[in-house]
């Protein structure tokens, strides 16, 4: 986002903090990773120690990649919850969150701890979900942000430009966890919200 005189301002009540917060977001296949890991590169080759994290479904943590659709790789840890990236992210100056749809609210808070303490955040995620809701944490993190990188993909109706993840088959929870048999990106005129009620956000 923008800042300095005569910029415009978000009426967020955000209080300041010396850290820098980066996100990323957008619908599935929109290069969101590919993002992440160039700005991690970067980070590294200017000395910064640097702590990427995806997210794990049960509790515990181990060695993993940030990994592209292209199958580029980066070293990554898993964490199950936004605690475990406060205590992973101790030692670190720069930390990089791929698939932050994944951890809920909490990170929101987990987030703006991270800055009170200096550090920079990057975090990458869906910003829309399969029924076309803002996806929680996302839109609110970006409205804390220093910069937002809002990235889109190809239409696979119409070739247009796409920024929602139009689900495949049928889903029951608020996981958007698949590949490209599960999902594809959509314009806004051809998406189609998945029908019913949405379960509530984490
Ligand atoms: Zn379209």
């Amino acid at each position: 986002m923008q800042s300095g005189p005569g910029a415009p301002q978000t009426v967020q009540d955000r209080s300041p903090h010396p850290g820098r917060l980066v996100v990323i977001a957008g619908c599935m296949f929109s290069g969101k990773t590919t993002c992440l890991i160039a700005r991690l590169r970067d980070a590294q080759r200017s000395g910064r120690r640097v702590l990427a994290l995806k997210h794990r479904i049960d509790d515990r943590y181990d060695a993993a990649h940030l990994v592209t659709h292209d199958e580029d790789r980066f070293d990554a840890q898993r964490a199950p919850d936004a605690a475990t990236i406060q205590r992973l992210a101790a030692d670190a100056d720069v930390i990089a969150i791929d698939e932050g749809h994944f951890f809920g609210r909490a990170l929101i808070d987990a987030t703006s701890t991270l800055l009170a303490e200096g550090k920079t955040v990057f975090v990458a995620g869906i910003d829309n979900d399969a029924w076309g809701r803002p996806f929680t944490p996302m839109p609110e993190l970006a409205a804390m942000a220093d910069e937002v990188i809002a990235t889109s993909a190809r239409c696979t109706k119409c070739g247009g430009e796409a920024r929602y993840s139009q689900r495949l088959v049928p889903v029951h929870e608020n996981f958007m966890v698949g590949g490209a048999d599960c999902y594809e990106p959509r314009c806004g005129r051809c998406f189609e919200p998945l029908p019913g009620p949405a379960p509530e956000p984490a």
